[in-house]
């Protein structure tokens, strides 16, 4: 697999391209963001001391691709509530948030309104179960919040997993209300991370 990266991450490019010229013994098989790092991986080497080199440029282009915001190339931290991870530096960061933001659904009511809601609490109550509910799990999946862009919010709470998530999105979308809606998955507390069903 090869990622195309933002261009904050040319210099690494530029930095591998060198380091090939003086290993031309070496291939490339994929290049990925892993965990937001840059991640060059080489065919592999009958040679053991190849091997040893290669692995050397994998870790060290690793390393320094941290501490490189991949939008435009100053400064990074990684950002851990992305998904996936990127590393940025702060502006970068906030345009990326906003960007995610601005697809968010625009005139989202709290809840459906009142005529919806003999039509929609039942599938919602039956698929989802009741609002609010408290879970103990990790807080990335506490207050996690159900979005439709014909209805708003339909639901809020804790949940086991992003699984239950995405399964019961797609239980709701068996309903003839749901057909042909766009579900959307936020947290509660902020819009970092959102998923779409
Ligand atoms: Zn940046």
């Amino acid at each position: 697999m090869i990622d195309q990266f933002d261009k904050g991450w040319d210099s690494i490019e530029v930095l591998l391209s060198q380091l090939l010229e003086e290993c031309p013994y070496a291939e490339i098989e994929s290049k990925e963001r892993r965990l937001g790092m840059f991640h060059v991986k080489f065919k592999p080497m009958t040679s053991p001391a190849k091997q040893f080199i290669l692995d050397c440029i994998t870790y060290m282009l690793e390393r320094k691709s941290v501490w490189i915001c991949e939008r435009c190339g100053n400064k990074g931290f990684i950002r851990k509530q992305m998904t996936p991870r990127k590393i940025l530096c702060l502006p970068c960061y906030a345009f990326t948030l906003s960007d995610i933001a601005e697809t968010l659904p625009q005139e989202a009511p709290m809840f459906y309104t009142k005529e919806d809601l003999d039509e929609l609490a039942p599938a919602v109550n039956t698929v989802f179960g009741e609002q609010g509910k408290w879970l103990d799990v990790p807080k990335e999946l506490i207050g996690m919040v159900v979005s439709s862009t014909k209805y708003g919010t339909l639901w809020y709470g804790d949940v086991p997993s992003l699984e239950w998530l995405a399964e019961h999105c797609e239980k709701l979308k068996l309903y003839p209300e749901f057909e042909h809606d766009t579900l959307t998955v936020s947290r509660l507390s902020d819009v970092r991370e959102i998923l779409t069903f």
